[in-house]
């Protein structure tokens, strides 16, 4: 596959715009190729292709759809290399990273794959059979982010084509690549129309949605824009599935073990910059071990490599706009004077890079605790009472992952019941998978995505109900 030019994808051909634009490498902020700023007509020609391919998918059997979606992971796996080169260029992770974000890919495209979404006979006697069915919605649109353009991507498209409905992928005008070149690669596996991608600006966005011809849309980015998105799609009824920011707390037990924890906790709270909806946001350590908690923390972060190298544990920002809002808050963080401590080594003077930051027991009001920063600033917050802890975890309009750390199984269950979030975890945190299903409580979003409810969000119930005894 050839890497170095992109299209938009539609009805099976490769298409060029009049206009183009372009990504810029976070890491060197040097540009990327140009990328097609697709038209209203371009969106209307792929609402037509996907349309035409929707009866014959829909009607296509379910094996048969999971066969494609099997190749096509096939097809991807083999690209590997490619798309975690071109990964890296566009989204600035570390190629170790990239890599583990395609094998995930193929891990979701499989795993969705395995599901199926059998009919349900929820009443049957000698005069009635009563039986619950999915049916596919139509037309889908992906609308995905900049900090997993690829997994992200395809845990949209498995479960839309799976499920019998055709789907255009848009990605973000800051990562558009990937997001084209998947489709690309599609072409072999599904008829023209199935599988479509454009990119574009931020026009392109709006224009979807707004769409008549477009029955759902699954979005995945900020509470703000998914809004928005909501608001467009309330016109006409059209379904959605929002999968929105967060403001993750980790709650930190006394009897934690203190140097396995802090490590796991640095991890998960810096790993792709800070970058993932699922990131450990604020962390929440018992009083009693607050300052070792603290000491082994910052001693692990100071060892975090910062660059663009290959083995790097930390890669630039995605783009500028983050970069400026994590740095406005860190000039917020010193001029109210809560003491941050730096960590990283080797970074290279220019690209989005920042240092991973803690901050040191800020004021529960503080901006670092109250907004997401989706970025590598993480304030550590001291705790005495099970009642006052879980309090401010829950005292939040967001509520996308938790997670509760202890010795004691039994007793952080206990906790993690209590905390209003979409994926509570114990002793774990940001771990997802295609056959358990992903989503918001309160701002983080509505419906979830993946596992067999995931599948039903891109489908119509419909109740069928035989009368026999006529
Ligand atoms: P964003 O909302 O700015 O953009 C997301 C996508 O929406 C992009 O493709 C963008 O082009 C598109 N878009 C922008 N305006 C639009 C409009 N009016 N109509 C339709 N589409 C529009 O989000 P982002 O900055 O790319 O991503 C970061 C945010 O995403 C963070 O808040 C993060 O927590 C969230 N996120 C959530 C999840 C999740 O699964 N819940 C996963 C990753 C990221």
């Amino acid at each position: 596959m050839d890497f170095s030019s992109f299209y938009n994808v539609i009805q099976g051909k490769l298409t060029v715009t009049a206009t183009t634009r372009h990504g810029i490498n976070p890491a060197t902020a040097a540009p990327n190729p140009e990328v097609p700023v697709s038209t209203p007509a371009d969106v209307e020609n792929a609402v037509s292709a996907a349309k035409a391919a929707f009866p014959l998918w829909a009607g296509t059997p379910w094996e048969e759809r999971s066969a494609a979606i099997r190749k096509y992971a096939d097809a991807l796996e083999r690209e590997q290399e490619g798309f975690a080169t071109l990964l890296v260029q566009e989204q600035g992770k570390p190629l170790q990273f990239a890599r583990n974000e395609i094998v995930d890919s193929v891990r979701w495209l499989r795993g969705i794959a395995d599901l199926t979404l059998a009919e349900e006979v929820v009443r049957e006697d000698d005069e009635s059979r009563i039986i619950v069915r999915y049916t596919p919605l139509g037309v889908t649109v992906g609308i995905v982010p900049w900090n997993y353009p690829v997994v992200l991507a395809c845990g949209k498209i498995a479960p839309s084509l799976i499920t019998g409905n055709p789907i255009i992928i848009k990605p973000s005008p800051f990562t558009p690549y990937c997001g084209l070149k998947l489709a690309e690669l599609a072409r072999p596996f599904f008829p023209p129309g199935v599988f479509q991608a454009l990119s574009g600006d931020d026009n392109l966005g709006p224009c979807l949605t707004a769409h008549p011809g477009v029955a759902k849309i699954s979005f995945t980015g900020s509470t703000a824009t998914g809004k928005k998105v909501m608001e467009s799609a309330s016109r006409r009824l059209a379904r959605v599935t929002l999968e929105l920011g967060g403001n993750d707390a980790a709650i930190i037990c006394a009897d934690a073990d203190i140097e396995t924890v802090a490590t796991a906790i640095a991890t998960l709270a810096f790993l792709n910059s800070g970058q993932i909806c699922i990131a450990v946001k604020r962390i929440y350590v018992h009083e009693s071990i607050y300052n070792q908690f603290r000491d082994k923390l910052v001693e692990y972060i100071r060892t975090l490599k910062v660059n663009s190298d290959d083995d790097a544990f930390m890669g630039p920002l995605q783009n500028k706009m983050q970069f400026d809002r994590v740095n406005g808050l860190v000039d917020d963080i010193q001029n109210q004077g809560h003491i941050a401590v730096t960590g990283g080594v080797g970074m290279p003077k220019t690209g989005y890079f920042i240092k991973p930051t803690i901050v040191d027991n800020p004021p529960e009001t503080s901006r670092i605790v109250q907004e997401e920063p989706f970025g590598p600033v993480v304030p550590l917050l001291s705790w005495s009472s099970e009642v006052e802890v879980l309090r401010r975890v829950n005292d939040t309009d967001v509520g996308l992952g938790a997670s509760v750390w202890s010795r004691d199984v039994g007793r952080a269950a206990e906790l993690a019941r209590q905390i209003e979030a979409g994926s509570v975890w114990v002793n774990k945190h940001t771990f997802i998978d295609p056959h358990v299903p992903f989503g918001g409580h309160k701002s983080s979003g509505i419906g979830c995505e993946w596992g067999i409810e995931g599948l039903k969000t891109f489908c119509n119930v419909q109740s069928l109900f035989l009368q026999k005894d006529i």
